[in-house]
């Protein structure tokens, strides 16, 4: 995998709210901050939750103190337990898979942030042995993405994030003894 792959997939990891039934506004707990007014528990969808999953403050979110949900980006997560693991069917018509969508959501949002960071360290000048690891690491994350909802419901992500984590240290090192 060269630069340009990483770039690409890196670009790649967009948040379709449209394919979305509105998992980050439902599925995560949030405690009242400066970021967000009120207290959400995981698994209850937030008051301003639409019927059609959109949000009714959508133009005003700032305005109304929940500048929170501007910058949160689950990176894509939200699209493919919509439409990939669960294809298609909603937590909110079929009341059996709400919990377990619900869970694996916040498994697939770590899996695409941690896909990010990995793809973003590929795109770094490295030593090859080194990228290597990454595009090993890239390849085995991307494939836990395409598990069905019980395999990523019984993940240990720590298994992935450890090995991964310590690689990504060693990244900052190696460019500021080459500056
Ligand atoms: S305010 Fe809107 S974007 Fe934020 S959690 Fe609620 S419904 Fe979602």
């Amino acid at each position: 995998m060269d630069k340009e792959t990483a770039k690409n997939i890196r670009e790649s990891l967009t948040a379709d709210c449209t394919k979305c039934f509105g998992l980050c506004c439902t599925a995560l707990n949030i405690v009242a901050s400066s970021d967000f007014p009120i207290n959400k528990p995981a698994g209850t969808p937030c008051v301003h939750l639409q019927t059609d999953y959109g949000c009714q403050i959508h133009s005003n979110l700032r305005k109304k103190g929940f500048k929170g949900c501007t910058v949160f980006d689950c990176l894509g997560a939200g699209q493919v337990v919509s439409q990939v693991t669960f294809k298609g069917q909603s937590w909110r018509e079929n009341s059996e898979i709400r919990q377990k969508m619900l869970q694996v959501f916040q498994i697939m949002e770590q899996i695409y942030e941690t896909i990010a960071y990995t793809a973003e360290a590929l795109l770094y000048d490295i030593p090859y042995a080194f990228s290597d690891q990454l595009r090993v690491r890239l390849k085995e994350l991307q494939n836990l993405t395409k598990l069905d909802a019980e395999q990523l419901l019984s993940l240990n992500l720590v298994i992935y994030r450890f090995p991964l984590n310590k690689l990504l240290a060693k990244k900052p090192a190696y460019i500021s003894e080459k500056a």
